[in-house]
């Protein structure tokens, strides 16, 4: 070939880099290995760590290698956490129009729905919380969502009474049909909707972790904004700490941390995610379905653990809209460790756990 060749600039190398992202459907991600400093209980071992944005958030993987030759194999283990999250982002989000999950929402004829097995086994998970719950859960409430200005359309002003009860008439997980024989989902109103956002981040951790255990590593830590998962040991040699997040926006910082290994933490709150009405009033994201409005009692936030991240972010969610009283009575009856951060009349937090959380101290 004697064609003239293109020189690879800084500006050329950055627009395909930026062509590989938009292929990968995942924001960024990159890794690096991390060797932890001395004197902090080290024992020398060193961490690859995967970082990027997914699902409007951001996600982190922290693999401790027990070999030279897992540290060599650092962009097999990129590639296969990018295909999780991709995967599951292709099929369960709201904010894609071309979703699995968007193409059902879009359907305005009840009739049975073929959903990817993936997708089946979430909806079947939130069914059975909405359930435990008394539809404290329910993954119909999207309508709401939006309606209050938390779903993909971004801000509105809050609804009046009459559009709450007309949304209200669209929401209820018993408006679904699941039916396992077929892996279908039938909607009794065309107008009916699914939205997983309280499930599917913890279902993306559950999804890497499976993918990392296929891979045989024993040591890492999965998070996607703020649900987490670890095996192992962390690369100290201890377990993984793992830090709940201070309520408080301006003071931030950790309240607590829990010693986490092969189980998932997931937290909800009203912290992140709310704005104010025009009496000043918090409006958080969490919707209780049965009433139509944003939860309004005393939680600041609650912390969940549980062996799959999709359950403990689920019940965590669900538990936000319980409050603390009846989501610690739950709590008890299901053996389920449980930590609510409790906003106080003096401006403060105080906590209040679960049997089982506290046996984890
Ligand atoms: P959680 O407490 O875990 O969940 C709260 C969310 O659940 C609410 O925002 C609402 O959607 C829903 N919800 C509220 N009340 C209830 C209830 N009673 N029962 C059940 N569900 C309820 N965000 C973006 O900005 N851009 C994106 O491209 C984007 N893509 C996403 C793709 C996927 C597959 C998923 C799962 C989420 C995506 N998100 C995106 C949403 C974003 O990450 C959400 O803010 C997040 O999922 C909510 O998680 P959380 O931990 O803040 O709160």
């Amino acid at each position: 070939m004697n064609g003239q060749q293109t020189p690879l600039t800084p500006g050329r190398i950055v627009l395909i880099l930026v062509g590989l992202v938009i292929l990968l459907g995942v924001s960024y991600w990159h890794f690096f290995i991390r060797t932890p400093p001395a004197g902090e209980g080290s024992i020398g071992r060193d961490a690859l760590r995967i970082t990027g944005d997914t699902m409007g958030t951001y996600f982190v993987v922290e693999i401790v290698a027990e070999s030279a030759g897992q540290l060599q194999r650092a962009d097999e283990y990129s590639n296969a956490v990018s295909a999780a999250l991709q995967d599951v982002d292709s099929k369960m989000s709201t904010y894609k129009p071309d979703s699995e999950l968007s193409r059902f929402n879009r359907e305005r004829v009840p009739e049975p729905f073929v959903f990817s097995e993936q997708t089946f086994a979430v909806i079947r998970m939130a069914q059975q919380v909405s359930e435990q719950t008394d539809g404290a859960f329910d993954i119909t409430v999207g309508p709401l969502v939006d309606a209050w200005g938390f779903g993909p359309d971004g801000p509105a002003e809050p609804p009046g009474e009459a559009l709450l009860a007309q949304l209200r008439e669209r929401v209820g997980y018993t408006m679904l049909d699941v039916d396992p024989a077929t892996q279908t989902v039938e909607k009794r109103y065309g107008a009916v909707e699914i939205d997983l956002s309280a499930i599917a981040k913890g279902y993306a951790v559950d999804r890497i972790a499976e993918t990392l255990n296929e891979m045989n590593l024993n040591h890492y830590m999965i998070e996607i904004g703020g649900e987490v998962r670890t095996r192992g040991q962390s690369p100290s040699g201890d377990d993984w700490n793992i830090g709940i997040e201070s309520p408080d926006d301006k003071t931030g910082g950790i309240v607590h941390t829990v010693k986490l290994s092969g189980m998932a933490l997931a937290t909800s709150g009203d912290y992140r995610n709310f704005y104010e009405d025009a009496e000043g009033q918090r409006v958080p994201h969490t919707i209780d379905p049965r009433t139509g409005v944003p939860v309004s009692h005393a939680a600041a936030s609650v912390s969940v653990v549980h062996h799959e991240c999709a359950l403990a972010d689920a019940y965590a969610t669900a538990m936000m809209v319980l409050g603390p009283d009846q989501g610690l009575t739950l709590a008890e009856q299901l053996g389920m460790p449980v930590l609510f951060l409790v906003h106080t009349d003096a401006g403060g937090f105080e906590k209040r756990a679960s049997t089982a959380f506290n046996s984890m101290l």
